[in-house]
């Protein structure tokens, strides 16, 4: 089965807390803060892999989380950086934003994206030792991870895309111009994967050429593949549209290449004025007394596309196309390459100014609400202008005149939002 769009999860690790701890030895009573940071999160980092081709494994597999950061140890030490995942995606696949459909990356080249990135690790209170406190009690909560819903939407990267009905020669012209080995049969129904070859014409000359399964292709037994497959030539910069002129299949040249381009105009106006070089194929096994090649050829000149003929069983004018094709990409602008419409935004900071405060049975009183939070997650403790800004910050929005009125005393412990600190009138 072909799989070309799915919709999945991603979730980056949170980064791990800071530690409060402080230095033990034998004979020294109380030595210095040494609680360590915590480890980063996990990040979500897509990567192409060109040995797949569809996005098929993502049917079994929705969601994507990366691991959490350790919390931070003693003595200084870091906690453990929380694990990536990793993401293999076939190249030109988009990842898109699940609900605007808005484009955040194209996966063109081999460049790893970072989807979602960890959560930063919280401060340890080693950051905290200042003159005036000897042993604080701060230590920072790591930052959560980013969680994204997404679309994944695979537009094959080509330079040339492969048109014409079914049967017309598409697969065998992609066998014997490339180490490609697509399918090909006498029947209608083969090709139901976009199958891609390199062309190789020359050292450091190459070109990429996708057989794309047929608009009509499959759309006929009742597949329902309908347009969907064409979204694969949406980035070919030349189309070379192939048209059985032998009459095997009892169908007629000039009407096949006005069908299918009738098929491409309906999909796109853009893609159907794309440029084409129209090739009579299975001239091997013309009838003489046919004038189809004729016919043909007229019809594609009239129509201004380039025209030639070949047998691409027999392996006769192949080359010669395939030069032409090469020249003709020279002309050409470079395969596009999708610009982000959309940047997801870091985790939400909460904005509702709530506070609670509660006394547990340890006998700590804490602040808790979202604005406290976001207050903390601000607030660089490392830096005495900050922890005074902090302090401003708690006097203001009345956390202070609150824990008296509930009764503080001095020295108690207060936690706001995951900072501990003794309370001192
Ligand atoms: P596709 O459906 O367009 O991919 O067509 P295939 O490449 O699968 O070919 C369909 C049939 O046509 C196969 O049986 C091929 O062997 C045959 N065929 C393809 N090209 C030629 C040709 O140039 N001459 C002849 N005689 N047969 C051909
Ligand atoms: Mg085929």
């Amino acid at each position: 089965m072909f799989v070309d769009l799915v919709r999945i999860r991603i979730k980056s690790g949170k980064g791990g807390d800071g530690r409060v701890s402080f230095h033990r030895e034998k004979y020294i009573a109380a030595g210095g803060p040494d609680g360590g940071d915590g480890g980063r999160g996990g990040d979500v980092v897509f990567v192409v892999d060109d040995n797949m081709s569809t996005l098929l494994d993502f049917r079994m597999k929705r969601k994507y989380v990366a691991g959490d950061g350790e919390m931070g140890g003693t003595k200084k030490s870091f906690g453990k950086k929380g694990e990536d995942i990793v993401i293999r995606v076939p190249r030109g696949t988009l990842i898109k934003d699940a609900e605007s459909g808005l484009l955040i990356h194209d996966m063109s080249d081999d460049k790893p994206y970072v989807a979602a990135r960890g959560g930063n690790g919280g401060w340890g209170n080693v950051h905290f030792a200042t003159p005036a406190r000897q042993a604080p009690r701060f230590a920072k909560p790591g930052l959560p991870g980013q969680e994204l819903y997404l679309t994944l939407e695979l537009k094959l990267i080509a330079d040339v895309g492969l048109v014409g009905f079914p049967n017309v020669g598409k697969s065998t012209l992609l066998s014997v111009t490339s180490a490609a080995r697509p399918k090909i049969a006498n029947y209608h129904f083969t090709t139901l994967t976009p199958n891609l070859g390199v062309v190789y014409i020359d050292e450091g000359a190459s070109f990429v050429m996708a057989d794309i399964p047929g608009i009509i292709e499959g759309a006929a037994e009742g597949a329902g593949l309908g347009f969907d497959f064409l979204r694969h030539i949406d980035r070919c910069r030349l189309l070379v549209h192939l048209v059985d002129v032998s009459g095997s299949e009892g169908r007629d040249p000039v009407e096949d290449l006005d069908a299918i381009n009738a098929e491409l105009r309906g999909y796109s106006e853009e893609l159907a004025k794309r440029p084409q070089i129209v090739v009579a194929n299975k001239c091997d096994i013309l009838d003489p007394d046919s004038d189809n090649l004729q016919r043909l050829k007229a019809h594609a000149e009239e129509l201004g596309y380039l025209f030639t003929s070949i047998s691409a069983a027999a392996n006769q004018g192949v080359r010669e196309l395939m030069g032409l094709v090469y020249a003709e990409l020279q002309k050409l602008p470079p395969v596009t390459v999708y610009e982000a419409e959309y940047i997801p935004p870091e985790p939400e900071a909460p904005t509702e100014r709530e506070i609670e405060i509660t006394r547990e049975d340890d006998g700590v009183w804490y602040v808790t609400g979202a604005w406290v939070d976001k207050v903390v997650g601000s607030i660089n403790f490392g830096d005495y202008e900050s922890r005074m800004y902090f302090e401003r910050v708690l006097r203001k929005a009345g956390v202070f005149d609150l824990l008296e009125q509930k009764g503080i005393e001095e020295k108690d412990t207060v936690n706001v939002g995951g900072i501990e600190f003794e309370y001192i009138f």
